[in-house]
């Protein structure tokens, strides 16, 4: 059946990370005929794929994959470099769209709120691990040439990413995605302690088990934890996932407990029960912030429709985001239904396409074909749309 395009209800969907892309997913699947814009300020798709995964999990990037697929489909284009507010506001989005979802994901770091924090040598993660990852925004990284002792505050999954990137060899690294100066930056670093540091009990840490694991397999590095802060349970009152995962946690935790410290280049301690009241210069030379995002203020009304960690806040893994997105999808889908077409023209302004896209990925893949890697990522804002230009 051919549809006509001018016959069918349009839908934005600002910020096309893993949730903006499950939400395009989970609408096509019941309204195929549906026109869908994939908006980002970037003039790169993926969002946290790209930007916050830490670069050597490239299984965990594959996911782009099945994004890309989506991308190819008549009906849906991306719009990269286009930001709300700066190239069409959220009232010409809600003017010209019959539903508007936001994917904007949260892209602060959140605040300690002690002492010391602003000081220079403390860094957020979001910061952090988008100047590994090469976001054009986040260039310049800290300077580690005399960084050893590092301290990284708070005992989730991203904690664990900064910890690895950083303690691992460079030939470890030699498969990923970081962008050539962080990688050389850590491996010229004088590293010889990075303490992972945790305000609860070991039995409260949101590690995940195969993430946490994974710190006992470091070449360069050996993961140590005192045996006295593991004499603890899983928490008998928590769900039984939960309580298994906190279990399996303390169960990697304790083999860690027998490694000894120093017998590699680098020792990972794992510090628990030691909340931060202030950072003072002398006990680290790098402190990095992993508790958690915060995002900007969203619009709210008819026809505006949050998803991912806009929605629900920075917790969860991609495909926990998907189930959330098609749930979501499936609300759009019903307030859609017998709504009148808005008329008028294309909303969208000019934009880097997926055209576009294609030809910085093609430039991005050539540059790391010619040393080995998946990709060397353009992180300059003029090259980046230049090279979409063609
Ligand atoms: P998270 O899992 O929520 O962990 C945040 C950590 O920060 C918690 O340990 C929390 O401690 C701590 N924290 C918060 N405020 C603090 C404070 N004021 N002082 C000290 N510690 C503080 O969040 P995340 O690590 O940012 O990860 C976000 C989500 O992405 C998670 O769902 C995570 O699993 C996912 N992720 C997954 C992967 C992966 O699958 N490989 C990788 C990265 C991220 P309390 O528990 O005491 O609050």
């Amino acid at each position: 059946m051919l549809i006509d395009a001018s016959m069918t209800h349009r839908v934005a969907i600002v910020g096309a990370g893993p949730s903006g892309f499950y939400a395009a997913d989970g609408l096509l699947r019941t309204r195929p005929d549906l026109r869908i814009d994939l908006i980002d300020r970037l003039p790169t798709p993926f969002g946290l794929v790209r930007a916050g995964v830490a670069p050597d999990h490239q299984g965990t990037k594959a996911v782009v994959r099945q994004f890309e697929r989506l991308l190819t489909q008549p009906d849906v284009r991306f719009a990269g470099n286009v930001e709300i507010g700066r190239d069409l506001s959220w009232g010409e989005l809600q003017a010209g769209y019959d539903a508007v979802i936001v994917a904007t994901g949260m892209v602060i770091d959140r605040k300690l709120g002690v002492p010391g924090e602003d000081l220079p040598f403390v860094w957020g993660s979001w910061k952090f691990v988008a100047w590994l990852n090469g976001h054009p925004d986040f260039r310049q990284g800290p300077d580690l040439s005399a960084v050893r002792k590092v301290g990284v505050i708070g005992n989730g999954n991203v904690a664990l990413d900064v910890a690895r990137v950083l303690a691992k060899s460079p030939e470890e690294m030699g498969k990923s995605d970081i962008v050539p100066e962080a990688g050389e930056a850590i491996a010229a670093a004088p590293l010889t302690d990075i303490c992972i540091i945790g305000r609860r009990g070991p039995e409260q840490a949101s590690f995940t088990g195969n993430e946490l694991a994974e710190m006992g397999r470091l070449s360069r590095a050996v993961a140590v934890a005192d045996p006295a802060a593991l004499a603890v349970e899983a928490p008998t009152g928590d769900p039984t996932p939960e309580r298994l995962r906190k279990a399996k946690n303390l169960e990697i935790l304790r083999g860690f407990s027998k490694n000894v410290p120093g017998s590699k280049p680098i020792t990972v301690h794992f510090v628990f029960n030691r909340p931060i009241t202030r950072i003072e210069p002398g006990e680290f030379d790098l402190v990095l912030t992993c508790i958690g995002y915060e995002g900007v203020e969203l619009p709210k009304g008819e026809g505006i429709f949050p998803v991912g960690w806009a929605k629900r806040g920075p917790t969860g893994t991609i495909p926990t985001n998907r189930g959330d997105s098609h749930a979501v999808a499936q609300q759009v889908i019903a307030w859609l239904k017998d709504r009148d077409l808005k008329s008028g023209p294309d909303p969208l302004p000019l934009s880097v396409d997926a055209d576009g896209w294609r030809r910085i990925d093609k430039a991005e893949v050539a540059s790391g074909a010619r040393i080995g890697r998946p990709r060397v990522k353009l992180t300059d804002w003029k090259v980046l749309l230049d090279t979409a230009e063609g």
